[in-house]
């Protein structure tokens, strides 16, 4: 069990991608014992067998170092890829004429033409656009549209290989949310029991709503993530944050959409809107790029790495460096220790901050969360404990960065897994819907004595319902000398 007092402790979480370089029980469970929080199934590549696998594999072992993983399930979304070379890859010069064909042959790609995966794609753009290709490295200028071919001319040339992604710079694109891919691969998630879906690409709310509806009715129970990768997202980010549980600040899609300088300001605003609304925030992409070759990371994601932290990030993603990495389990040893080494440094909040969206409470669960962090954070306290159904106490608690360790303690593994995700909150497995009130804190102390979490003479706060078993009842605050 997590336990800060003889672990060090380390409020942001760590979110690792799986891929080939993580396919073995060995690795996973190297990752697990070095602080991976969340996995990552990345939906972009391999088979659904695969995902499943990989899935039950961390799964496995979390059970037998008892700790507890949550799993994310990532869609792919409409991402617009080019096809294939007939010699895998291609030189472009600068100054040369390239045609993106949405008729040509998948596999026909040449030196001056290649094919496109999404079939609308002329229609979305015109004579003037740039496009992007890879990870920004190419630029080819639009220069006129002629029935399914886009005739282009290279800006920024470079060697391009088969099946690289294209970006429009300044969004626009039409394509929705949710492809057919999109669709077969939520069924995975939902038979995989996924803690967390993230949507690529959504433009708005309604995106949102219809893959929650999906994923439910695949039998999903999880949690939603939204991508936050396209002009669109940043203009829709109101109802965006209302519709979702959390948001992922995708930098890889988005610094092509926005412009790589847009980047630092959104992420700040986008982490800070979401914790005042009551939603977790994930800064995700390029964060330890350097590590998919090198033992340790430059100083520039060191730093990077810590100002999102700063900036109040429950969560830091890995994507290439643990998925195609050299050293998956020691880029998460160095993040964990980076973050630690930046949680130091972060002033907490003292709630003033949280009073509700217009200075007032919307419901009471919040009222108890914030005035528990009140008290928190003005008194001896040394932790906090939230005897919670869904976690959802634990989440408001969490809102108010502060010092001390939350303890959600649940008797549902589905919570455990969720509040993998919240900074500052560690699942605590314990069944106390046996007992009565007075019973119940007597237990719950017993039980954090014996893990040694907390010790005689402290003082705790805990947080409640008067009935036990109800989801969003937490109507108590107690502080509790042990
Ligand atoms: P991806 O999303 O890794 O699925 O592309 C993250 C990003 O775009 O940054
Ligand atoms: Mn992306």
């Amino acid at each position: 069990m997590i336990n800060p007092s003889n672990t060090e402790f380390r409020r942001t979480k760590i979110i690792a991608t799986l891929g080939p370089a993580t396919d073995s029980e060995e690795m996973i469970c190297k990752m697990i014992e070095q602080g991976m929080n969340v996995a990552r199934i990345n939906f972009s590549h391999g088979k659904p067998e695969e995902q499943i696998e990989r899935a039950e594999m961390v799964r496995k072992c979390a059970i037998k170092q008892k700790k507890y993983v949550g799993i994310l399930a990532d869609l792919q979304g409409p991402k617009i890829r080019i096809g294939r070379f007939k010699d895998d890859q291609i030189e472009l010069t600068a100054g040369q004429e390239f045609i993106l064909d949405a008729e040509l042959d998948e596999n026909a790609g040449d030196q001056n033409q290649v094919s496109i995966s999404y079939k609308e794609l002329p229609r979305d753009v015109k004579a003037g656009n740039l496009l992007f290709l890879g990870d920004g490295d190419i630029s080819l200028r639009v220069q006129r549209v002629q029935s399914n071919k886009i005739y282009t001319l290279v800006e920024m040339a470079g060697p391009l290989s088969n099946n690289k992604g294209i970006n429009l710079q300044g969004g626009g694109l039409s394509a929705p949310a949710l492809t057919d891919k999109d669709h077969r691969d939520i069924r995975t998630a939902g038979e995989m029991q996924a803690d967390f879906l993230a949507l690529s690409f959504v433009r708005n709310g309604v995106d949102i709503q219809v893959g929650r509806e999906l994923f439910k009715a695949s039998g999903g129970s999880g949690k939603m993530i939204a991508k936050i990768e396209r002009t669109e997202a940043i203009e829709n980010i109101e109802e965006i944050i209302k519709a979702t549980d959390a948001v992922m600040l995708a930098r890889g899609d988005l610094g092509i959409e926005i412009g790589d300088h847009e980047l630092p300001g959104v992420q700040k605003r986008i982490i800070r809107q979401a914790r005042e609304n009551n939603r977790v925030a994930i800064v995700a992409t390029q964060m330890m790029q350097s590590m998919v070759d090198s033992p340790i990371p430059t100083r520039a994601e060191v730093l990077d790495v810590a100002n999102a932290v700063i900036d109040g990030t429950d969560a830091a993603m890995l994507s290439a460096e643990t998925a195609i990495g050299r050293h998956p389990d020691k880029v998460i040893t160095a993040m964990k220790r980076i973050c630690r080494g930046a949680e130091r440094h972060r002033l907490s909040e003292k709630t003033s901050q949280h009073f509700g969206v217009e200075g007032t409470f919307a419901r009471v669960d919040e009222a108890i969360a914030m005035a528990s962090m009140f008290v928190a954070n003005r008194f001896k306290i040394s932790a906090i404990i939230a005897l919670t159904e869904s976690g959802d106490t634990a989440k408001w608690l969490s809102r108010v960065l502060g010092d001390l360790p939350i303890y959600a303690v649940s008797r549902h593994i589905s919570t455990h897994r969720r509040v993998t995700l919240f900074g500052g909150v560690f699942p605590v497995n314990l069944d106390i819907s046996a007992f009565d009130d007075k019973r119940a804190d007597q237990e719950v102390v017993d039980e954090l004595i014996r893990r040694g979490i907390i010790h005689l003479g402290e003082r705790i706060i805990i947080t409640k319902g008067d009935l036990t078993g109800v989801s969003g009842g937490t109507n108590v605050m107690k502080v509790i000398q042990v």
